[in-house]
């Protein structure tokens, strides 16, 4: 008997049903994965009793010989896999590691610029009901209403109009590739700072199979629990072609510092106190991971999935936002099936398919409705999917939305993928 089942059977069985769920259940939404033993084992260690705010040599406790190694591991092995100048481990989400840019470089009533929530981008890129959107006065670029991609002559026209101080490119569903050369050229035309939220795309970054924002980004935010396979937490990254320098001009007035050091203090003490050590540890073990060459066909594997399953749903004649995808995601808009995105995420999870209802460019429904879901390929693919396997899950995904959500047919689906799931384990890392 574990020791958790023993201390609190309650708690353990949730823990057990939720693990049964991952794997008798085909987990499709875009922003998820399973995180290695290792990193499971280091999230779960002794290094969260400690106490440790400051930074790697400069603490404001004593005892952090130990956690001040495991941070250190963590900030060279990212600077490692993406090339960075300076990293900061300590954001708690992907939330915090955006804010904590704000809270570098911008004043309350600043213009930002940032992509739409409702056309892909996230709630903390300026969004109404999110503090990035009360706090400063947040402008927002879409994507093109014919190709369904960035008009990167747009949001010049747009920076032009706002003069932003920041702006902001990434996503949280946007299934293309994203130029962030082009990017750094509008912010350098208009005088604006320029962030890259790469938390979607982070995997494919590190494995070179999406340009690096890093070398053009001011600041460059990541999730670490996405594509890059990591517990749940945030990463900040400076780019090593000299920002950090040009951050001796002040970033708020009357401080005049490195960007690096400008963004260590508005994480702590600026929004966050105590880091979670347990959590930088496991996120060492995930970059450590993903320095290895098999991350690299990890991450080619991923994008081969979500092709092959693009392509699929193509030929059924179903419709993808922009056509297609070249990353690890694809938008279905589902209305031609006459179902709404609630309706599709609702029959798939009867189904035993997990995805989520997803608002697609210029969307008439609302975002509790929706006219299309996100589906994502990472977390399959850590299961060991290929191909052949996305086809079946296609076959499946297709089976039950053409059919509206037939009864019958959800169940013979929902029986199919329990026995089709149950031959791939949690995880194929050892
Ligand atoms: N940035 C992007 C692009 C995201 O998609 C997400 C989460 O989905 C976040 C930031 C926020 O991350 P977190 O949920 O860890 O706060």
């Amino acid at each position: 008997m574990s020791i958790l089942e023993k201390v609190d059977p309650e708690l353990y069985k949730v823990v057990r049903l939720e693990e049964k769920r991952q794997i008798e259940k085909l987990e499709m939404i875009a922003s998820e994965n399973f995180t290695s033993p290792g990193v499971l084992e280091a999230a779960g260690t002794v290094l969260t009793d400690k106490y440790a705010e400051g930074y790697p040599g400069k603490r404001y406790y004593g005892g952090c010989e130990y956690v001040d190694m495991a941070e250190d591991l963590a900030r060279d092995r990212a600077k490692q896999l993406f090339g960075a100048d300076h990293v900061n481990v300590q954001p708690h989400s992907g939330s915090s590691a955006n804010i904590g840019v704000y809270n570098t470089v911008l004043e309350p009533g600043d213009t930002i610029l940032g992509m739409d929530l409702a056309h892909g981008g996230h709630l903390t890129h300026g969004a109404s009901v999110s503090v990035s959107g009360t706090l400063y006065n947040a402008v927002h670029y879409g994507v093109d209403k014919e190709t369904e991609t960035l008009n990167y002559d747009e949001i010049l026209r747009l920076a032009q109009e706002h003069k932003p101080k920041l702006i902001i490119a990434g996503a949280s569903a946007y299934p293309r590739t994203i130029d962030f050369d082009r990017f750094r050229a509008i912010a350098d035309e208009v005088g604006a700072l320029f962030m890259t939220d790469m938390a979607h795309i982070a995997g494919l970054v590190a494995a070179k199979l999406h340009p690096n924002p890093v070398p053009v980004s001011h600041f460059t935010t990541t999730t670490t629990h996405k594509t890059l396979r990591g517990p749940r937490g945030g990463m900040i990254l400076i780019g090593k072609d000299g920002e950090n320098t040009i951050g001796k001009v002040a970033a708020k007035s009357g401080r005049t510092k490195l960007w690096s050091e400008l963004l260590d203090s508005s994480i702590m003490p600026g929004i966050q106190g105590g880091p979670l050590m347990h959590i930088i540890a496991a996120k060492a073990v995930a970059f450590k991971e993903a320095l290895e060459p098999s991350f690299v066909d990890y991450q080619k594997q991923i994008v081969k999935n979500a092709k092959v399953l693009a392509d699929y749903f193509t030929s059924k004649g179903l419709r993808l936002i922009s056509g297609g995808t070249d990353n690890h995601l694809m938008l279905m808009d589902v209305t031609s099936l006459g179902i709404t995105g609630k309706e599709a995420e609702q029959m798939l999870d009867k189904a035993n398919i997990t995805v989520n209802k997803n608002a697609i460019p210029y969307d008439t429904k609302s975002p509790f409705v929706t006219s299309g879901i996100r589906i994502g390929t990472p977390a399959l693919t850590t299961r060991g999917l290929k191909e052949d396997d996305m086809r079946t899950v296609g076959e499946f995904i297709y089976t039950v939305l053409s059919s509206k959500g037939d009864d019958a047919t959800v169940a013979s689906v929902a029986h199919a993928v329990s026995q089709f799931s149950a031959k791939f384990p949690r995880t194929s890392q050892q």
